[in-house]
């Protein structure tokens, strides 16, 4: 068009008389082009007001005029605006802002209108001041389905907050990090935060600290794949409650696909818990007792077989029956009984230790499954102290009353492979121990009653072997392997039973350790020793390292390195000529114990040897901070040295690395010419073994010393 290129100010008649000529001309491209944008374009001028030009769009905003409806803002006015008022002050309004010249006033956002038909409209208007030309440019949109949307969703937006506010559900959104943007009165309920603490936080932190990494975990995947979330956990509460909690997250995205955060909801879910909790109870707890059932157990006692067929341990069976239950009921009636069972279930209690069950069968039924056992030693003790804990009497709200049982053991995988047969066997066990004479207790099988038997035996035997001058010690002298030359010998315990003959320590040391007996009779050896090498350097005998063994139950014992000192003292032997020979056990157990009662036996001069190297886990650098002089390498080791080249890489590693940590390496058990050959080979310092010498007795050790 002509109009923006003129160059002086034409006059206004002169503009619309050019614009009607131009448009007249038949431009029908121009025309063309006008009528089919989308917004309303008009022009008119700046001083009279003469509308030169409106388009169609224009036009149909209005309401669906002709063009030649509008020549001037007067007619424009009165046909657009039928109430005067509002005609009046709308114009006004236009024409004030032209005069001030303020491009951001002559747009108008909000101008409302009613149609020639009646509707109403909200219009984006826009009017460009054309000074130079006398013209004003209006621009018009019809944005009145915007405005609607806007305002709905502003109104649906205040209802939400209202309704999230007051909702019975804890409401919550996040933004795409996950952190909290909004949330309800309810989740800051539940949650215990306020809303300045939530804000701007992950909702994790409403979480327990007990769930929080197993909720973090699975909540970042979700959030990183942005899909939906659910999990049930436990939210943290003022005062040190908790509150379980269903929670759960949806992602929102916007038009184009791009997350803008979460929207979630948090429900309590305690109410469910408690009851589930209790449903848990009614179905695996004794009511009574408190104790687990029979289906718990039978599913502990399934976990515990699965397991013990990978392990090859034993698993055990303890059936419980009381041998007086119905006199209890009968007599002092069943309350009485109730509580005799409740105090029975406490005392049972006391005598399983983490990882074993006990269960309540029903009626005066108990049964203790020990998962995972070595031997059948553990049971009996265990069975034992079951019969020990019954021996007290019970006091049934003032009624005394006393009380046995007996008990029926079944041992995995001898006596049965499942649940129902390792249950009938304990059973029949029980009944073959009431049979006895109850206040008992029986294996199912026979093979297992005659060990169990023959330990008692052995124990009551035990007890007086001291007293009656059973016990004796064995001497194996110990050589230094360059040279071969004795430097040393070990004391070994010998058992001379009455009956049996010579029992070995293998057989009643750990029944010596289990029943505490070993405090005594390892002091009984240590004395025996020491007073026997003195007075052999008494009688002038060419004096050797004298090496006693220690059992772990032993160290474990306060009084140790008392006891070591009382008898040097007391025998007149000097510290340097003992050795004591501890198993790496020892150091497993208490380390920090181990190793200040390690340090103030060295202190007092007694040398330290680790015995049987090779069969536990320690490995020889950890061994560095012990003050341990001589490491022994297990007869295990040194018996295939010659034809298992592993054995014999094992011994050498050994040997070289101990020489490294200033220690001396002894071999054990040495047998053959061969093993003594590759053991110089390799640098061992010391041999100890049948090929040198075998344990002798006193006097014969004594000849070979002088
Ligand atoms: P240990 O301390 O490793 O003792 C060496 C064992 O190996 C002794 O068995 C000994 O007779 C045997 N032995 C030595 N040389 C050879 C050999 O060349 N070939 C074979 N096959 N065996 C050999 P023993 O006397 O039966 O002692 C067994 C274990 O009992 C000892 O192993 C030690 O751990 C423990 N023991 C012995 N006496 C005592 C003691 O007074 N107190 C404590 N707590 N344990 C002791
Ligand atoms: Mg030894
Ligand atoms: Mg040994």
């Amino acid at each position: 068009m002509e109009i923006r290129k003129a160059k002086q100010p034409p006059t206004a008649g002169d503009q619309i008389a050019e614009l009607r000529k131009e448009l007249a001309k038949g431009n029908a491209f121009t025309e063309a082009l006008l009528d089919n944008l989308p917004i309303g374009i008009a022009m008119h001028t700046r001083d009279k007001g003469d509308i030169g030009y409106a388009n169609e769009k224009f036009l149909e905003i209005y309401g669906g005029w002709n063009r030649g409806d509008f020549t001037d803002l007067d007619t424009f006015f009165k046909s657009v605006y039928r109430d005067p008022e509002e005609r009046k002050r709308v114009r006004r309004r236009i024409l004030q802002d032209m005069a001030t010249g303020d491009q951001e006033r002559m747009r108008w956002d909000d101008l409302r209108i009613t149609c020639r038909d009646g509707t109403e409209k909200i219009l984006s208007v826009q009017n460009v001041p054309l000074p130079a030309m006398n013209l004003v440019i209006s621009t018009v949109r019809d944005v009145t389905d915007q405005k609607l949307t806007e305002r709905a969703l502003r109104e649906s937006e205040r209802r939400y907050q209202v309704m999230a506010e007051s909702s019975p559900v804890g409401i919550f959104r996040l933004d795409p990090d996950g952190r909290c943007c909004h949330v309800n009165k309810r989740w800051r309920e539940m949650a215990g935060l306020t809303l300045t603490q939530a804000l701007g936080e992950s909702w994790i932190s409403a979480v327990h600290p007990e769930d929080r990494d197993a909720v973090s975990e699975t909540w970042q995947s979700a959030l990183n794949e942005r899909r939906s979330y659910k999990t049930e956990c436990r939210f943290k509460r003022p005062g040190g409650k908790t509150a379980w909690v269903l929670c759960q997250a949806e992602p929102v995205f916007d038009t184009r696909g791009s997350l803008e955060g979460f929207i979630g909801s948090v429900t309590d879910i305690s109410r469910r818990k408690r009851t589930e909790e209790e449903v848990r109870q009614l179905a695996y707890y004794d009511p009574l007792t408190k104790l687990p059932n029979r289906y718990f157990f039978q599913e502990q006692l399934e976990r515990a077989l699965a397991t013990a067929q990978r392990t090859g341990r034993h698993v055990a069976l303890l059936f419980c029956d009381l041998d007086n239950f119905k006199d209890v009921n009968d007599s002092l009636g069943h309350d009485k009984g109730d509580l005799l069972l409740k105090e029975i279930a406490r005392r049972l209690s006391a005598c399983t230790r983490r990882g074993d069950t006990l269960c309540r069968l029903g009626g005066d039924e108990f049964v203790l499954l020990l998962p995972s056992v070595p031997g059948d030693h553990e049971v009996v003790a265990v069975a034992r102290k079951i019969l020990a804990a019954m021996k007290r009497p019970f006091d049934l709200d003032g009624n005394e009353i006393y009380s046995t049982t007996s008990i029926g053991i079944a041992v995995f995988p001898d006596d049965g492979g499942d649940f129902h047969t390792l249950l009938k066997h304990a059973d029949m066990a029980m009944y073959a121990a009431k049979g006895r004479g109850r206040n008992r207790y029986r294996f199912f099988s026979e093979d297992m009653n005659k060990r169990a038997l023959e330990r008692v035996g052995l124990e009551a035997g035990l007890r007086q072997a001291i007293d009656r001058g059973e016990l004796s010690l064995a001497w194996q002298p110990q050589y230094q392997l360059q040279e071969r030359r004795m430097v040393g010998v070990e004391a070994l315990l010998r058992w001379n039973h009455p009956e049996l003959g010579e029992i070995r320590p293998a057989k009643f040391v750990p029944l010596a350790e289990e029943t505490g007996l070993i405090h005594s009779i390892g002091e009984w050896v240590l004395r025996t020793a020491c007073a026997q090498m003195r007075s052999w350097q008494d009688e002038g005998l060419s004096p050797v390292r004298l090496a006693v063994n220690l059992s772990a139950s032993q160290f474990s014992e306060p009084g140790l390195v008392e006891m070591v000192r009382r008898v040097l003292r007391e025998t007149g032997l000097d510290a340097s000529w003992l050795e004591l020979e501890i198993t790496e056990s020892i150091l497993m157990h208490d380390a920090d114990v181990a190793l200040k009662t390690l340090q103030s036996l060295a202190e007092d001069g007694v040398n330290l040897a680790l015995d049987d190297f090779g069969t536990g886990f320690s490995s020889l650098l950890y061994l560095k901070k012990y003050p341990i002089g001589r490491i022994k390498i297990a007869r295990e080791f040194v018996q295939d040295i010659t034809r298992e080249p592993n054995d014999a890489a094992i011994a050498g590693t050994v040997i070289s690395m101990a020489r490294h940590l200033s220690m001396q390496a002894v071999a054990e058990g040495v047998e053959t010419e061969e093993q003594a050959l590759l053991l110089r080979e390799l640098d061992c310092h010391e041999v100890q073994g049948f090929l040198f010498a075998r344990p002798m007795t006193g006097n014969e050790f004594a000849d070979k010393l002088r």
